[in-house]
């Protein structure tokens, strides 16, 4: 289970660099006047942009959802280990974020935006300078913390209830990247046809965050980077340890991936075996649901209960249950055969 994995991030080299294709951008988003309600969802559709933080979730519906929210909230808090792009991304790429960021709180009508990041001295102050206007919240780096449902926890002092989205509390939430790509199509008139991402193969020491077109094959990535890639040895993840799956050379690079890590299989897999009654998962889950009963009912096909449904709603899939069975259980890759059922 990737999951599982123990990496020593702390030796790599400073994952802040971002390197980019051409040159940062001159321009400031010409179209911004021109930004409406009506417009707005449209104009997404039309550069193709769905939640670059991982959901793929088509934005011009959550913004239409999201109409009449009285706060914008920039999703910057990554917490996948190992994974710096958004940080890199609004180091670097100020001017694009900041005008996707304007052009979204103008469309669904927010007068308040905050920049939501992980609690490093070092960097908010970075972050002050390059984003004036926007309030700063710092939340914990700890994996799940950059959950929608546990920003919306923090800012708004209350658990959600089960099932409810943050344009319920005047929300509207939207990843670091993809108001970048709503920037970049602004500005320059560039659709969501690149992707920024990690790629780090740690056993060698090499990290980088870069931009590479969508649709790239992770294979030439692997070439171009020199990376000594041996699928006996070896095993790719996509989009990260907690949330990201196991990828072949040939899969594409998409709009949704986080990073590209290249792993050793001997610290990547381990046997399942017996659960042990240690109530770990239930301790470590964020929204306090029962990860092995839940588990326990997939595999035994009772899902039909409303219990079942209501906790199965909830659970984000963020991994957390599995990452701490010491039986190393695959729990949350049976919760996502859960979710098939409702
Ligand atoms: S994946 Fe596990 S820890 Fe995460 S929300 Fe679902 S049940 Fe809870
Ligand atoms: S953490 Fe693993 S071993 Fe412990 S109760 Fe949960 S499933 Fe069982």
């Amino acid at each position: 289970m990737l999951r599982r994995v123990k990496i020593d991030w702390a030796d790599l080299p400073d994952p802040r660099n971002l390197e980019a294709p051409y040159p940062p951008p001159e321009r400031l988003h010409p179209g911004l006047n021109e930004i409406n309600a009506e417009t707005f969802p449209a104009f997404l559709d039309e550069i193709g942009l769905v939640g670059m933080g991982g959901s793929g979730f088509p934005t011009a519906a959550k913004i239409s959802a999201a109409l009449g929210a009285h706060t914008l909230v920039v999703n910057g808090v990554e917490c996948e280990p190992g994974v710096t792009i958004d940080q890199a991304v609004l180091l670097n790429q100020a001017l694009w974020v900041a005008a996707g960021a304007h052009a979204s709180a103008k469309a669904v009508g927010a007068t308040h935006i905050i920049l939501a990041v992980k609690n490093d001295p070092d960097l908010v102050s970075e972050l002050r300078g390059l984003y004036p206007d926007f309030e700063i919240a710092t939340f914990s780096e700890k994996y799940p913390a950059g959950a929608e449902k546990l920003i919306l926890k923090k800012l708004t002092g209350k658990t959600p209830p089960p099932g409810a989205r943050p344009h319920q509390f005047g929300y509207l939430v939207q990843n670091v990247v993809s108001l970048r790509a709503i920037g970049r199509a602004l500005v320059d008139g560039v659709p969501v046809i690149e992707r920024p991402l990690t790629l780090a193969m740690p056993s060698t020491g090499f990290y980088k965050n870069i931009i590479v077109p969508v649709g790239v094959p992770i294979r030439e990535l692997v070439e171009r980077h020199e990376l000594p890639y041996d699928p006996a040895v070896h095993i790719l993840s996509n989009s990260g340890l907690m949330m990201g799956r196991e990828a072949a050379l040939d899969d594409p690079v998409e709009k949704t991936t986080l990073s590209i890590l290249v792993l050793r299989r001997d610290t990547a897999w381990r046997d399942e075996r017996p659960c042990v009654r240690c109530g770990a998962c239930d301790a470590a889950c964020p929204l306090g649901l029962n990860p092995f009963t839940l588990a326990e009912r997939v595999r035994k096909g009772k899902t039909n209960s409303a219990a079942f449904k209501g906790q199965m709603t909830e659970c984000f899939l963020c991994g957390v249950c599995s990452a701490v069975c010491p039986s190393d259980i695959p729990l949350v890759q049976t919760l996502e055969k859960g979710k098939q059922c409702l």
